[in-house]
């Protein structure tokens, strides 16, 4: 088993507590934004579960590493436990993926503990799969433990999450999501910056420097800043953007034009989340008026729910829509 993430101490003790007197619950709700570890605590939940000497040491749950379960789950191949996620990130959990999961439901479990599911994310799910799935959290199976995983709760069926216990993965303590960025990353002055920009979600916070994405953002502010000079087409900038992960690049769109506003109305630069970026954005915000920086505003957030509310959504037009209102920067 992987160490405790720092933050998630508050809900292993709860959890654990309920362990030890026998009251854990048949279906745990994880919710929280991304990047909180919410997939990390159900996997090491998943472990602890189904190893067969489990202990609980300083409030930290402890797997053995050799009994048959922890060397199955170590190689993926457990039989007892069962993942449910989209065929493709941003895809739907489709009604026979559901099916799938209560069959497996109606099986003993092979090693005689716990079977366990892990859904995720639960949002994921379509009308029909959801209504299948709220059959089986009505009349759960004894040693059965579902884990449905949510960064988006609210777009659950109201009945699904009243019939879960929830667990709520909220933003920790900055110090302590400090102390833990500055140990995973090559060079810790960075930490801060990488805080902020994901809104102190400390994985989402490593993500931006062990993937490309500090580059991809890079040249996203550069075409920005190009498309009100006119050299750029519009509509092949959306094409580019259409390529790329569209909801990342309007989180980037919606912070930069949330620093904008931030500054113009404060004047004071501390107020910046994107630090990195201070001077180039203090010179546009001095470009333009609060009324265009509050259109700008409105048109990305629509698309960024859009995005985030619905798959298949076709994001080619909101994205030239988005690129022609750049290009209209500061006139
Ligand atoms: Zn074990």
């Amino acid at each position: 088993m992987d160490s405790q993430l720092p933050w998630h101490q508050p809900l292993w003790h709860t959890l654990l507590n309920a362990w030890s007197q026998q009251r854990l619950p048949h279906s745990l709700l994880l919710c929280g934004t991304k990047g909180m570890g919410k997939a990390i605590f159900a996997r090491q939940l998943a472990e602890f579960l189904l190893c067969e000497h489990p202990r609980i040491h300083n409030d930290i749950p402890k797997i053995c590493g050799y009994c048959k379960p922890c060397l199955l789950l170590k190689a993926h191949t457990h039989p007892d436990l069962f993942r449910v996620e989209p065929a493709e990130e941003g895809k739907q959990i489709a009604i026979d993926q559901i099916r799938q999961l209560i069959e497996f439901c109606t099986l003993t479990a092979n090693y005689g503990r716990h079977q366990i599911i892990i859904l995720n994310p639960a949002e994921a799910m379509n009308q029909n799969a959801a209504n299948s799935l709220l059959k089986l959290l009505e009349e759960p199976p004894k040693s059965t433990m579902l884990l449905l995983i949510s960064h988006r709760p609210s777009a659950l069926l109201a009945t699904i999450r009243s019939r879960c216990q929830r667990f709520d993965f909220s933003r920790p303590d900055k110090t302590v999501a400090h102390d833990w960025l500055i140990k995973k990353i090559p060079n810790p002055q960075l930490a801060p910056l990488l805080l902020n920009l994901s809104a102190y979600a400390p994985l989402a916070a490593l993500n931006l420097v062990e993937g490309d994405e500090l580059n991809k953002r890079r040249e996203l502010f550069d075409t920005l800043t190009q498309l009100p000079q006119g050299k750029l087409d519009p509509v092949k900038i959306a094409e580019q953007w259409n390529k790329q992960q569209v909801a990342q690049i309007l989180h980037w769109m919606l912070i930069w034009t949330m620093d904008l506003i931030r500054y113009s109305q404060s004047r004071n630069e501390q107020v910046v989340i994107n630090q990195d970026y201070r001077e180039p954005l203090q010179r546009l915000a001095r470009q333009v008026n609060s009324r265009y920086l509050f259109k700008l505003l409105d048109l990305q957030q629509d698309a960024y729910r859009l995005v985030m509310g619905t798959s298949n959504v076709k994001t080619q037009g909101l994205l030239e829509t988005i690129a022609i209102a750049w290009t209209e920067f500061g006139r």
